[in-house]
């Protein structure tokens, strides 16, 4: 099997979509309720995607950090999974002004990205319509999942797993 250099992949997204809740979940399929807020980690990860082995370094960031912060954290990753919670349509307002700052920390470069809308599950609760992410999906020119950290294949299809596998595909096809 083929055996490809790692990628860094940093998820970002305002404080309680799901970020890190949705990384331990891609990491170990289990879902942990309560996850420290503050807490930025990095994971190392291996999959086989497409009978290739990529290894994975993945940020969670705490979605508080100051623009420095971010801008840092940009700069380190080569993809991006952008996160809101369709529960809250002010993480979803979010994402724009984060694809603004990223495109330029990585200016002239393509930024490979993935939107996902998390909380799936949360039906009820729902204040971002599926069509509206696929919209801002469509403009940013990028893959768009809705999923949830704690239910398998919720949704517009495809798991938690297929939005990182995605992202990494992204990565290597530039
Ligand atoms: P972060 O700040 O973006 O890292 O968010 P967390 O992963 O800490 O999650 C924030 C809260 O949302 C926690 O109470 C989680 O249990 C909850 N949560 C995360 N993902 C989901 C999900 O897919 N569905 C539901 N119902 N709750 C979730
Ligand atoms: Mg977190």
């Amino acid at each position: 099997m083929a055996k490809s250099p790692e990628v860094k992949l940093a998820v970002f997204g305002r404080a309680g979509v799901g970020k890190s809740a949705l990384v331990v979940r891609f990491l170990t399929k289990r879902f942990i309720w309560e996850y420290d807020p503050t807490l930025e980690s990095t994971y190392r990860h291996q999959a086989n995607i497409d009978d290739e082995t990529v290894s994975m370094e993945i940020l969670d960031t705490a979605g508080q950090e100051d623009v420095l912060q971010k801008e840092g954290h940009m700069r380190w990753g080569d993809g991006f999974i952008l996160v809101y919670d369709i529960t809250d349509r002010g993480s979803f307002e979010d994402v724009v002004p984060l694809k603004g700052l990223l495109d330029e920390v990585k200016r002239p470069k393509h930024v490979p990205l993935v939107l996902l809308g998390n909380k799936a599950d949360l039906e009820h609760g729902r204040q971002v319509a599926t069509e509206e992410g696929e919209r801002l999906a469509a403009d940013m020119a990028c893959a768009f999942y809705e999923c949830s950290a704690c239910a398998d294949q919720v949704g517009t299809g495809g798991g938690v797993a297929e939005a990182f596998h995605e992202l990494c595909r992204e990565i290597r096809r530039r």
